[in-house]
């Protein structure tokens, strides 16, 4: 029943062919059955039952449903929701109770999705494996020695195993797409301020979106009809009305596309230059053009993220100082304030924040911000200027979304370089304010492992429907092969 699209369980639990309760309850029973093994969720919620007992109350009663009555869906655990845990996957935030609920969580559940739990993540949605949670590993669910990706690898490995169909994420510099890429579902960063920011915590604010994990393109823009919308509470939102759903059937006849030349090339494995070219000739016989396009600033992309998500990281996390916030270390009480926060915060963090918080302290430090800092801030105008002069001519850009399919535990995680090199291909979106998705577009088998590859489409600022319409029309002219649920898990016992 998991295995459903979010659309087609709304569509079931409306005719009552399925309940909602029997669907929420499918769906939590199959966590606990497996995903030991996979390691997707930190918390579950058990009143999502009584949840879907109201929306199966309000069916009965003849009310109208919204259109994901009773689907269960999961959120990364950097979203609040009221009364659940939201600990960022960090000691700081352990015992976290969020008083209140994100705008795009509470949009989510007014469209009748019901949240039966949250997800791990790399702590503060700092790295690109989910190693970094101070608490479990993820795995992948295509291969459980491979990271799912991260930062919201739990969202992606719980949709890709099939407990949900839906899930949030959030993408400071590919966050959401990477993980969708290593798991094969579709992942989508929204264009800056299409999604209200408000409730979720933050990590690089002029950067960080949230952005939805599905398995069918359909459920995408549903999700983003929900969520996205102008918020007074987030003051930059933008007032865009959303037409996802709109869009599936626009097609991509007469649509401009082209690779960037700086993504293609010997960094990329084998599987991943044969996803690019397949994505081209599905499209090229829909009815669409493809060529090149060469962005040259983009080989500054990682260092202008680092350069500017480090100190706006360096400035939000301030706040964990054990006095409001997080977590606090009991000292003797001859220990003054400082003493107090300078221990709560050595408790709180893992290694990756701190080193986030001392590499952004030091680029705005006086004498450095001249040379980091706004250095950084005019390179990222270089970046946004080249991708405006690439759309000039082209509706669509396309990239990997990562150069290579998921890799094994450990072997990134002793180099944060290599770490943050896997984001090569998605931090300049962010830094440009771009909406971005990642489709599943092919298999590269490792070691005897399929493993999914994903292939990043990119549109102009403010068009992120256009980016629906190519994923519906690249699922029906492959049969939706590329978004299988992930090979079952074998329960042990
Ligand atoms: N991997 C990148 C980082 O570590 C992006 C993370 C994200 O998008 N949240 O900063």
């Amino acid at each position: 029943m998991m295995r459903e699209t979010a659309v087609d369980l709304a569509r079931r639990i409306g005719t009552g062919d399925l309940s909602a309760h029997e669907v929420v309850s499918a769906a939590l029973a199959d966590i606990a059955a497996r995903d030991g093994q996979i390691g997707a969720f930190l918390s579950v919620r058990e009143q999502a039952l009584e949840e879907a007992a109201r929306v199966d109350a309000a069916r009965a009663a003849g009310e109208p449903l919204p259109p994901l009555a009773g689907v269960p869906v999961a959120l990364k655990d950097n979203l609040n929701l009221t009364g659940t845990r939201t600990t960022c996957a960090s000691r700081a935030l352990e015992n976290y109770i969020s008083p209140y609920t994100a705008t795009a969580v509470q949009r989510l559940r007014a469209a009748g999705a019901i949240v039966v739990g949250k997800t791990n993540m790399d702590e503060f949605a700092m790295g690109s494996s989910t190693e970094n949670s101070a608490f479990q590993l993820t795995r992948n669910p295509w291969d459980l020695s491979r990271v799912p990706g991260g930062s919201s690898g739990g969202s992606a490995a719980a949709v890709a195993a099939g407990f949900v169909p839906l899930a949030l994420g959030s993408d400071t510099g590919g966050s959401v797409r990477q993980p969708a890429g290593f798991t094969g579902t579709l992942g989508f960063k929204p264009t800056y301020g299409r999604v209200s920011r408000y409730g979720l915590v933050a990590f690089a604010s002029s950067l960080d979106q949230i952005g939805p994990f599905a398995r069918s393109t359909r459920d995408l823009a549903t999700v983003l009809d929900a969520i996205s919308g102008h918020d007074p509470l987030d003051a930059t939102s933008l007032e865009a009305t959303a037409r996802f759903a709109e869009a599936l059937g626009d097609g991509v006849r007469g649509l401009r596309f082209a690779y960037v030349r700086e993504s293609l090339g010997e960094a990329n494995t084998p599987g991943v230059q044969a996803a690019l070219e397949r994505v081209r000739a599905v499209l090229e016989a829909r009815g669409a053009s493809f060529s090149e396009v060469s962005l040259p600033s983009l080989e500054y992309g990682i260092a202008t993220y680092y350069l500017i998500a480090t100190p706006e990281a360096s400035s939000n996390l301030a706040r964990y100082d054990g006095m409001v916030y997080s977590h606090r270390a009991l000292l003797t009480s001859e220990a003054d304030v400082n003493a107090v926060m300078s221990a709560s915060r050595a408790e709180s963090f893992g290694p990756e924040v701190r080193r986030r918080i001392l590499m952004g302290t030091y680029a705005l430090s006086s004498g450095y911000y001249d040379a980091y800092y706004s250095k950084a801030m005019r390179v990222r105008q270089l970046i946004a200027r080249d991708f405006e002069r690439a759309f000039a001519d082209f509706d669509v850009l396309v990239t990997p979304t990562s150069p290579y399919p998921a890799f094994r535990f450990g072997e990134k995680s002793d180099d944060p370089v290599a770490m943050y090199q896997s984001d090569v291909d998605t931090v300049s979106l962010n830094l440009a304010g771009l909406p971005g998705l990642s489709i599943p577009a092919g298999f590269e088998t490792l070691e005897g492992r399929e493993l999914p590859v994903g292939v990043q489409l990119i549109a102009p600022a403010l068009t992120d429907e256009r980016l629906i319409a190519v994923s519906q029309a690249f699922e029906e002219a492959t049969s939706g092969e590329f978004l299988r649920v992930a090979p079952q898990v074998q329960t042990v016992g």
